[in-house]
């Protein structure tokens, strides 16, 4: 009886040894350690040993018992440890599965178009000054000549936010501010884009915040000639090669003479439609010899220096050139009207 324990013991290493998947691990085990195994059936037969015989072969018995059941288990997890293995290598990243699509972003239109002025100008010889939105009094009106109560104040509906600090109605006190850089000296030659913000009841074409972009020319021996050819030379480039332009008398307290530059009428070529109300002409920027009393709160002597400076609204520009009818499109991030800017 010792020998067939033996027997069945050799045959149940040599059998978990081939098993080769966890199902047919369950077999050996089934097969020799169930209830209906060889194992069991020597157990059970041990009544007919002799006294001597039984304490003997129960011994072996345990043993060949306790050896198999090991082996099977350690034969398990090597199994299951290879089927982890194996469902990893067919779960790897296919590399060349083609990819979600990331959506991509763009150039706000109003970013894109400050971007192309700027290089107009930059392409003229100017440069790009920015300055604070947070603003004071002195530099957004006083330096402007725009003393305390001056009534064309009234003209720039203003955030204060102290009485003596407010976010600026335009950015001409980056004019200032460029020129006091300056210490007297010239030629200044900038353009100043950026944000502006007046108490505006918003509607299609008015917004309580805008950009600007001003610019600003001082030297010797400024006229208003050079102001005439710089925004043709850059109308021309902006807009278009057959675009002509007009200068009109205007009122501005920092300029002197003061103009309104119109251009002519893409829609109808200057003949009269309802873009240009009839007129042929369409209104773009205000624009003027820098007023002596600016010169000399900026630091120049307005016996040697002259210059111009003009404003142009951003959004303005803008509408102009796409043909858009509402400001607000530009601030209410609908991305239908975003995404057509994609490729500007
Ligand atoms: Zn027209």
């Amino acid at each position: 009886m010792l020998e067939r324990l033996q027997e069945l013991h050799d045959e149940a290493v040599t059998r978990t040894a081939q098993a080769e998947t966890l199902k047919e691990l369950q077999e050996v085990r089934v097969a020799y350690l169930g209830k209906k195994g060889p194992i069991t059936e020597v157990m059970k037969s041990m009544g007919r040993l002799s006294t001597e015989e039984r304490p003997v072969v129960g011994q072996k018995a345990n043993e060949v018992r306790e050896s198999v059941q090991a082996l099977i288990e350690e034969k398990e997890k090597t199994l299951e440890e290879a089927q982890v293995l194996e469902q990893l290598k067919q779960e790897s990243i296919d590399v060349s599965l083609p990819g979600r699509p990331v959506s991509k972003g763009s150039r706000h239109p109003l970013t894109s178009v400050v971007e192309r002025i700027e290089d107009v100008f930059i392409g003229m010889g100017f440069q790009v000054a920015e300055g604070p939105e947070v603003e004071t009094d002195y530099y957004n009106f006083e330096s402007l000549n725009l003393p305390k109560h001056h009534p064309a104040r009234d003209m720039q509906d203003t955030f204060f936010i102290t009485p003596d600090l407010l976010l600026r109605t335009q950015t001409s006190p980056v004019q200032t501010r460029t020129m006091e850089k300056h210490e007297g000296r010239g030629p200044v030659k900038i353009v100043c884009p950026g944000k502006v913000y007046r108490r505006d009841e918003d509607d299609a074409t008015h917004s309580h915040q805008f950009m600007q972009i001003e610019g600003l020319v001082v030297d010797e021996g400024i006229r208003m000639s050079d102001l005439k050819g710089i925004f043709e030379a850059f109308v021309k480039s902006y807009f278009g090669e057959d675009r002509d332009i007009r200068l009109r008398p205007s009122f501005f307290p920092f300029t002197e003479p003061s103009a309104e530059l119109d251009i002519s009428c893409a829609m109808c070529g200057g003949r009269g439609c309802r873009t240009c109300k009839g007129s042929g002409w369409i209104e773009v920027l205000g624009a003027g010899m820098v007023h002596p009393n600016v010169l000399e709160m900026g630091g120049f002597d307005p016996e040697k220096y002259s210059g111009f400076a003009f404003g142009m609204g951003v959004e303005r520009f803008a509408m102009l050139k796409y043909g858009i009818d509402d400001i607000r499109h530009f601030y209410t991030n609908d991305t239908r009207f975003l995404e057509q800017f994609a490729r500007e």
